[in-house]
């Protein structure tokens, strides 16, 4: 994403950086989050601050806000967080499509070399797109889970903050990678992304899912439970058993 672009405008400074790139990304995210119509006017004059050319920044912007695929749906603490990493990914997307596409066309490009490149590209856009939708149906599937199965814990320093707790299980198999077999078992925090992400969002086949708290107080990502989860009473309250 941050590799040297052979062609450069002549006007801007030569070196790309980690640091620069997470600026723009954020900038990004701000004018994608307008939503029905995010600026592409302004999305298009920001790439072009940053060694993308014209023809490549039209392209990618125009690549990127012809989905409208932002459902308004009531969302949980899990699906909010993840609108807001997907809203991130998208800026990054979107940043590195534009490059790409500066680098393969360079300046002046042909009609013909930008419909290659931007068949290309709607691959990848494709690919970004279902990543999207895998994390959000995970996340949501927690914030459903949690409503329906989750235990609580109560950390005695925040005793006022009862925290909702569910169980992490893998497909135990000889296709199980490593990240998915260790977290098997363990509970999260249904309001915390573990590190390794979300059930089922660990790897591309990942077929983890969230489910009722393990009678454990192992986490995920380590370190214990204050203690072992329970069953709440507001939780039976809003879901009586039949
Ligand atoms: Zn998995």
């Amino acid at each position: 994403m941050t590799a040297p672009v052979p062609e450069q405008p002549p006007q801007q400074p030569q070196q790309s950086n980690a640091a620069e790139d997470a600026a723009i990304v954020a900038a990004i995210a701000v004018l994608l989050a307008m939503v029905p119509a995010p600026p592409i006017g302004r999305l298009i004059t920001l790439l072009t601050q940053h060694r993308v050319s014209r023809p490549a920044a039209r392209a990618a912007v125009a690549l990127v806000t012809s989905t409208g695929r932002d459902a308004v749906l009531p969302l949980g603490p899990a699906a909010q967080g993840m609108q807001r990493t997907n809203l991130l990914r998208r800026a990054q997307y979107l940043l590195a499509a534009a490059k790409r596409l500066t680098r393969t066309l360079g300046t002046n490009p042909s009609r013909e070399a930008l419909t290659e490149a931007l068949r290309r590209e709607r691959q990848y856009w494709r690919q970004h797109l279902h990543a999207s939708d895998r994390r959000t149906q995970a996340a949501a599937l927690v914030d459903s889970t949690a409503d329906t199965a989750s235990g609580q814990v109560i950390d005695p320093r925040e005793p006022s903050q009862p925290r909702r707790v569910l169980g992490w299980r893998a497909v135990m198999d000889d296709r199980t990678t490593a990240d998915c077999r260790a977290a098997h078992g363990r509970n999260f925090y249904a309001d915390q992304e573990p590190r390794i992400g979300w059930p089922g969002t660990v790897h591309v086949r990942c077929r983890c899912r969230p489910v009722a708290p393990w009678p454990t107080r192992r986490l995920v990502d380590g370190g214990l439970l204050p203690h072992l989860p329970g069953r709440t009473r507001e939780v039976a309250a809003s879901n009586p058993r039949r």
